[in-house]
């Protein structure tokens, strides 16, 4: 069994994996100027609902892998960096004097590496 969408109306509907179908039972029903059923109009409103159900699940998907990411993200600025304390005092002399925000026009970043490199060069 697999899920596709109708040609016809978009909505999903399950078929059996080899089948060609590509509209469901209700809309080939009418296609072929059958009467619809009771049970096809149910079969409708249930194809609608569980493409709401499709939708807010793949909605759900993307926020879990957006919240996923942004964890990383947090885990890597939180993470001192190994690195660290391989750093000798006068690598971390140069690197200061590199970033230094009078040679980089009192830039944020150049201020911003200065600060966090002075406050490594404390440890
Ligand atoms: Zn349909």
């Amino acid at each position: 069994m697999t899920v596709s969408i109708c040609v016809s109306c978009k909505l999903p509907f399950v078929k059996t994996t080899r089948s060609r179908m590509t509209e469901c039972l209700p809309c080939w029903k009418q296609a072929q100027g059958y009467d619809l059923t009771k049970s096809d109009i149910a079969h409708q409103s249930l194809a609608d609902e569980f493409n709401s159900t499709l939708e807010a699940q793949k909605t759900m998907s993307k926020t879990i892998t957006q919240l996923l990411s942004e964890i990383q993200t947090l885990k890597s600025h939180n993470q001192t960096p190994t690195s660290s304390t391989s750093l000798s005092p006068e690598f971390l002399k140069s690197l200061i004097m590199l970033c230094h925000p009078d040679k980089h026009s009192n830039s944020t970043l150049s201020t911003e590496v200065t600060k966090q490199l002075l406050a490594m060069r404390k440890k």
